[in-house]
């Protein structure tokens, strides 16, 4: 049965799981890791096509399952542990990138992506299942309801680009809100590269903490109306006003004159 602590929700839909398989397109020219891969919903047909898939799986029940699995057992690697502590960079292979999927644990979708994002540079596509709240936040627009934090550094990694809304009928147990599916690409050359991501990281968390402030009440601890000017930002505006490559610019002159 279905661990509610563990975010257990199985795909059961056999158009929705080719639908997944297909955006992921797996192959063994890339490194290719599912992050829970639970009964094997998507495991199965990923596995089908490749020479080996490696798996991150939190429940040790599951884990079992899998290695004992009559044509899995053989293709998978699989690592029993938390996929938010787990290094993603010693599964690297030289002159390979990797390929992540999942159908994620809702609970802990949004830091199981910061901490993809530092794997980033290895990563050539992520497809997650997520809470269609999320996927709207991780493609929103500046000026919209859904751009914040999570907007922000997501798009300064990655494109991001919606692929299929996946109602509640097509798991079991049914989860209690919409679902949908997003490929996420890394940048090989950031657009708007910054000089220290945790700078960045740590703006956005600033200038996020209250939406209903402006940029110059939510910043006043680090920009001054010179930084603000100098940068041509009008500071009256509101945080989910303000574009990435923006974002990018305030945390390179915050790093600046820490200097
Ligand atoms: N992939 C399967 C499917 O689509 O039917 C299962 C998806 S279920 C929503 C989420 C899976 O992630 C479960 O198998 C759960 O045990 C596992 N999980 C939960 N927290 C985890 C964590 N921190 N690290 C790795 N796996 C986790």
């Amino acid at each position: 049965t279905a661990r509610k602590r563990f975010g257990q929700n199985f795909l059961t839909d056999q158009g929705v799981i080719s639908s997944i398989v297909g955006a992921i397109a797996p192959d063994n020219d890339h490194v290719m890791i599912e992050i829970g891969p639970g009964l094997g919903a998507l495991t199965e047909p990923v596995a089908d096509t490749i020479d080996n898939l490696t798996v991150v799986e939190l429940d040790r029940d599951l884990v079992e399952r899998l290695q004992q699995h009559p044509i899995l057992k053989d293709k998978l690697t699989i690592h029993q542990g938390d996929a938010l502590q787990f290094d993603f960079s010693k599964l690297q292979q030289p002159g390979k990138k990797m390929k992540v999927f999942g159908n994620l644990p809702y609970n802990i979708s949004t830091p199981l992506m910061f901490h993809l994002f530092e794997f980033a540079e290895q990563i050539e596509t992520m497809h997650f299942m997520l809470q269609k709240e999320v996927v709207l936040r991780l493609s929103a627009s500046p000026g919209t309801k859904a751009y914040g934090r999570l907007t922000v550094m997501a798009q300064y990694f990655c494109q991001v680009v919606p692929v299929l809304e996946v109602p509640p009928h097509c798991f079991t147990p049914a989860p209690k809100v919409d679902s949908a599916v997003v490929r996420l690409l890394p940048y090989e050359v950031k657009p708007w590269p910054c000089k220290d991501v945790s700078v960045l990281r740590h703006l956005c968390s600033t200038a996020f903490s209250m939406r209903r402030k402006t940029l110059r009440n939510n910043l006043k601890a680090l920009l001054s109306d010179d930084d603000f000017a100098s940068l041509n930002i009008d500071s009256s505006m509101r945080p989910e006003q303000i574009s990435v490559p923006q974002y990018v610019a305030m945390a390179n002159l915050l790093c600046d004159n820490k200097k």
